[in-house]
């Protein structure tokens, strides 16, 4: 059963241009598992309430960490304006967006900001060297707009069986990736044993269900080998 707690800000991280996280002190925790979600709520205000992904790993024991792309509303504006030391109400864990451990070889898609339940997940099989095989394709506009980019190649120097793949709109000199879109060509060019694995996407809803269309229509692919989490509100 998710809990409802007030919890002090630990931390701010500036991940990129517009996407922060904040980790935020726990002293009691609460299992939760990889790629669930809380919801936060600013100045005890139901309007300042969204649901959020939690950004760390349950073996990051330290603190919860969530990720925000900010925005024009008055949401990011209060979070914005957060610093160590202030408060904040917090309702978790919740979702269904976990591991299906059973399954040896995973694939990820996701699209900008949607990587925050990946991270999570990632993090967990790398701490745990589970043994999971897994390649994500992540697709951002530009190079600045990746999120946890440091993060994940430190990752999958430690851990081989992670290799993520990312996908642009636009080259960058000296950086390897796919310019265009996640399509049929991308996903069986960068993971040729895409009938082999279950797949996970996050993203803005119109996002998933382009993706899963394109997994279960053009790849063929049973849908029950097809998870999603999505960020309404995008
Ligand atoms: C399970 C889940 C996990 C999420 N994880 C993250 C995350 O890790 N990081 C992150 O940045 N965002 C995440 N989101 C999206 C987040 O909850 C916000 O909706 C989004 O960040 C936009 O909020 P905003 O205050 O920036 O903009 P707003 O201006 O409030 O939102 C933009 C538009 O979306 C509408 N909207 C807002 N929330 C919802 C909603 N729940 N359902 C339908 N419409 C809505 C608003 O009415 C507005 O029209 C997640 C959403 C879900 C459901």
């Amino acid at each position: 059963m998710p809990v409802e707690v007030n919890v002090r800000i630990k931390e701010v991280i500036q991940r990129n241009h517009n996407v922060k996280s904040f980790r935020l002190e726990i002293n009691d925790w609460l299992d939760f598992k990889a790629g669930q979600f809380l919801m936060v709520t600013l100045k005890d205000d139901p309007a300042l309430s969204r649901y959020l992904s939690i950004s760390s790993s349950p073996t990051e024991k330290c603190y919860l960490e969530f990720t925000k792309k900010l925005t024009q509303s008055d949401f990011s504006a209060s979070l914005n304006g957060l610093k160590p030391g202030d408060s904040v109400k917090i309702k978790y864990p919740m979702g269904q967006f976990v591991l299906d451990e059973s399954a040896q070889k995973a694939a990820f898609l996701s699209g900008g900001i949607g990587i925050t339940p990946i991270r999570s997940i990632c993090k967990y099989v790398v701490d745990k060297n589970t043994g999971t095989d897994i390649v994500l394709v992540y697709s951002n506009r530009s190079i600045r707009d990746i999120v946890f980019k440091e993060d994940f190649s430190a990752m999958s120097s430690a851990y081989p069986l992670l290799r993520v793949a990312h996908v642009l709109c636009e080259a960058e000199k000296g950086f390897k990736c796919t310019v265009g879109q996640i399509n049929a060509g991308v996903i069986k060019n960068e993971i040729p044993d895409y009938p082999e694995r279950k797949f996970y996407l996050c993203g803005p809803p119109q996002m998933v269900e382009a993706m899963r269309n394109i997994l279960t229509g053009q790849l063929g692919l049973n849908g029950e080998k097809v998870v999603t989490e999505n960020f309404q509100g995008y």
